[in-house]
Parts: C-alpha cells; structure tokens; sequence
C-alpha cells in the first residue's frame, strides 16, 4: 500500500507532463453457457470440444440470448452505481478475422445495457473517484494459435461466443498505480458479485488502455493512443510508461502523435503500432436483425437489487463504524470478499483489535512469503481466534503466540494443543517467578548494584535474563513488578 504514488508526471525540459488514461476492461462474465448459444463456457478444455454450430456461425443458425448474461451485466451495472438501461440493442460489429466464424462480433453500439457510473479508489492520500462511461456485453471472439507450427495457424473456436462485459472509464486516470488500483477494485467489485472472476492468467480480465499526455494545467485531452488488449497490472503499468514517454518525446521533438491502435511487446517492454486507429463507421454498425432490442422492466431490475451482497464500499464503511478499524485496516480487510469472511469469522469469538493486526501483520506477511492467498491459508479462522485469546486471557505471552502460529503453519493444528504439547504456558505464578527472578539478581550482582545507584538503562537487562531464564514462559507484567520491587 505504502508503496502507491498518485502523483505521476513526466519532466522534461523544465515543462510536466500529466499523463492521461482511459480504460476499456474486458470481464468475462461468469456463466456456464455462452452468450448465443448452450456450449460450455469452461476453461482448458480440448481445443474446438464447445462449439455448438451458433458459435460456429452455420449458416442458417439464430443466436438465442441467455438471460443469465443479462442478469450478471445488470448485477455488474449496479454494483458500479450505474444507469441500468431498460432499452438496449445488440449489435453487428463487422470485421474479418480467422477466429470470427460469423465474420461480426454481435455487441452492443448505441444503446448498451448499462450507462454511465463511478467507481471508487482507496489512494494513500484520499479517495478518487473515477468515472465510467458505460458498460456493454459482446460475445469473445475464438482464439488463433500461430506458434504451434512455423506454417500454419491453428484456430480454438471454444471461446467464440463466451459473454463479455466492456466496461468502458472516462478518462479519469492519471497514473500507472491508479490504473492499478482502479483494476483491482473493478475486480473486487464483480468478485464480490460473482458476475467475473477476474482471473487474469486465463484471460478472464484484459484491458484495452487508452493513453495520451498534456502539459500539466492544460484543460484539453492531447490525441491518444490505443494499446490493445493487455493481460496483466504489471503490463498495463509498464505499457503506460512506456506510451507515456514516447509520446511526451514525440511532442518535444514537435512531431505530432497519431491516433493509432498499438501493442505492447512484453519481451522488449515496449509498444508498437499495429494500424492507424478505426472510427466506429469503418465497422459498419447496425442492429442485428436476428436479436429484438432487450426491454427489462423496473420490476425485474428491483428484483437483482435485492440480490445484490454487501460491497466493498458498505463494508469498508461497516468495518469502520462497527469494529473501529482505521481506513487502512478496513481497506485492506475488504479487498477481497474472502478476506473480508476470513476477518468476521475471526472476530466472532475474539478481541478485534488483536485479530485486525495479526491478519494484517503475521498471517500476511507470511503468506505472502508462501505466495498463497488466503483461502489457502493454513491457518484457519477459527483457530487464529482461539490463538489471539490465548493472548488475551494471558496463558500465553505475546512473543510465544508467534512461535505458536508458526508451528500452527504447519497444517492448522489448535493452539490449546500446541501450549500443552510443548508446555508453552506463560509462567504466572509469583513464587516462581520470584525464585527466577532471584537467581538473576545473585548472577548479576555488580550490575544490580550499579542500577541501584541510577543506571536505570539496566533494567531491560534484567527483564531480558529473566525472560531467558523461563525460556519465554515468563508473564512479562509480573516480572516487571518482581524485578522493580527486588532491585
Ligand atoms: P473506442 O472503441 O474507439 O476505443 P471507446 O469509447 O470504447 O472507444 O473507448 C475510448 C476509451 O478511451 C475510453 O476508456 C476513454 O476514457 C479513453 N479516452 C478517450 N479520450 C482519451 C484521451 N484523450 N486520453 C486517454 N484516454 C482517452
Ligand atoms: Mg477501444
């Protein structure tokens, strides 16, 4: 999080450049049949194994639309507080490729499903609020193969005619981190949703980014440029900066920039141009005469509202409000709805406090060191909870509570049986403590004598050799008021 910077200019010859970005977000939405068609929509099957003849545009086959899709983008639409349209038309979008059977990608142009709405990002100093312009569904187009032979080109018609949401953002980015903030909320958002799993590996989330630059204080956009379809932050951020320089370049030397679809090499970490950009016309557009324009009632989008979860916003606010979080804590507590479970089920029976920053503090940073998420985690809820109060109650101290979750990594054992196992219970008995306490005082004579005559500093080292002594057991409170009264 510390590490996140949304001020983001590019200097050159005295002048700042702003950098401005607009994204175009392709969510594959989560459902088990395509968009058009009954064929399944699951991943890493057999090349060419879910094609129905829809997807693979027979001539004479007639796409049915699945009113699951609609369902998912109007879920996505309100969970981005947007206009729902209850008026909306499908589309032919005309181009030739070799994985476009039907030789049109059926979309939606001039009146898409959901209009216009916001999303909000959690920065280091505020929140900002980034616009979005609309959000559209289309059917993915298949995939083409070119490394599989130097001769030939293989085609996988399996994801031809999966539903896609376009969501589409005004121009409201300004930097590298805030594209990657605003991802990982969009993602968040329709994870929480359901509507989009947002797994970037398999493509389910890619991103056509839109950049252009401008003098800082200039009110006009400059001309921008288009990379297409990047697959991850990582990237979309090394393209930006990339696009950004080469074009701030471009303007120093007085060259124009030209409005152009580019792609960004990941090998050489650098974009190129693939054309000069097409306007909407060179597409011929028009409503596709096999599909009526979608009509949904009010009653049928009050209806998803009602089935609309908690969000990342409300709950953050609820964390906040309930348990006293700070924004920080309550941000990353609901990143993602299974940290979010993870937390509240934590907290069902311990102190919140504690459980906020062990989940923030110990459990993170070790899995982020195992690299596995937190429905992976080792560590069950339930168990960090008993944990935590084992700390509370004092039968352990908090230092022994760290050795205790480590071997509790291991493979979720219960805590209560590591302390008996390993007798790791904190030692509270005074007269035990008394004795311990005693015999440092006899080993360190001249150093007890030296704090009696004023140098305090010494008194941490008697609680260290106290501590020692008990091999961590010793309740630290108590050997505090033993060493003070006996030194
Ligand atoms: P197209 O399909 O032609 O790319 P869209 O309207 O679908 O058009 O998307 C345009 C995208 O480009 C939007 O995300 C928008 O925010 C962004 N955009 C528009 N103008 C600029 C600009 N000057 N600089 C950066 N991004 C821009
Ligand atoms: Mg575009």
């Amino acid at each position: 999080m510390s590490k996140i910077n949304s001020e983001y200019f590019i200097k050159r010859a005295n002048k700042l450049y702003e950098v401005v970005i607009g994204l175009e977000v392709h969510a594959q939405v989560i459902s088990e049949s395509k968009l058009f068609s009954t064929s399944s929509t699951k991943f890493g099957a057999e090349p060419n194994t879910q094609v129905s003849l829809v997807d693979a545009a027979f001539p004479g086959m007639l796409p049915v639309i699945n009113e699951f899709c609609i369902k998912q983008a109007i879920k996505t639409g309100i969970g981005l507080k947007a206009q729902i349209n209850k008026f909306s038309v499908f589309d032919r979008k005309n181009y030739f490729y070799a994985d476009l059977p039907q030789g049109y990608q059926i979309s939606q142009f001039k009146d898409p499903i959901v209009g216009e709405g916001k999303v909000i990002l959690d920065m280091p100093n505020g929140q900002k609020e980034i616009g979005i312009e609309r959000l559209h569904l289309e059917q993915d187009a298949g995939k083409s193969i070119h490394d599989l032979d130097p001769r030939n080109t293989f085609v996988d018609l399996n994801r031809s005619g999966v539903a896609l949401m376009e969501i589409v953002s005004k121009p409201d980015l300004r930097s590298p981190d805030e594209v990657n903030v605003y991802i990982k909320k969009l993602r968040s958002i329709m994870r929480y949703l359901g509507t989009c799993d947002g797994n970037m590996q398999e493509g389910s989330l890619r991103a056509d980014v839109n950049v252009s630059v401008r003098l800082k204080g200039t009110q006009e956009y400059g001309t921008r440029c288009e990379i297409k379809n990047v697959n991850s932050i990582k990237f979309m951020q090394m393209a930006i900066e990339f696009e950004a320089n080469r074009q701030v370049n471009l303007i120093e030397e007085g060259k124009n920039i030209d409005q152009e679809t580019r792609l960004f090499d990941t090998k050489k970490n650098e974009t190129r141009s693939m054309r000069s950009k097409e306007d909407a016309h060179d597409y011929r557009y028009f409503p596709d005469p096999d599909l009526l324009p979608l009509e949904v009632s009010d009653e049928y989008i009050s209806k998803i509202k009602t089935e609309i979860p908690e969000l990342p916003d409300e709950k953050k606010k609820r964390f906040i409000d309930k348990f006293k979080l700070t924004p920080y804590e309550a941000t990353i507590m609901v990143s993602d709805i299974e940290t979010s479970k993870f937390f509240e089920e934590t907290i069902k029976s311990s102190d919140i406090k504690l459980a906020t920053n062990w989940i923030i503090g110990e459990l993170f940073s070790v899995l982020n060191e195992k690299n596995l998420d937190i429905t992976q985690s080792p560590v069950s809820a339930k168990n960090l909870s008993k944990l935590i109060n084992l700390i509370k109650d004092g039968t352990i101290s908090g230092k022994i509570g760290k050795t205790i979750f480590e071997l509790m990594m291991d493979g979720d054992k219960d805590p209560q049986k590591i302390v008996e196992e390993k007798s790791l219970k904190q030692e509270s008995d005074p007269k035990a403590l008394e004795k311990i306490v005693q015999q440092v005082i006899d080993k360190n004579k001249d150093k007890a004598k030296e704090y009696k005559a004023g140098k305090e500093k010494l008194f941490g080292f008697f609680v260290g050799q106290v501590m020692k002594e008990s091999r961590g057991k010793a309740n630290p409170q108590l050997v505090n008021q033993i060493l003070k009264k006996k030194l």
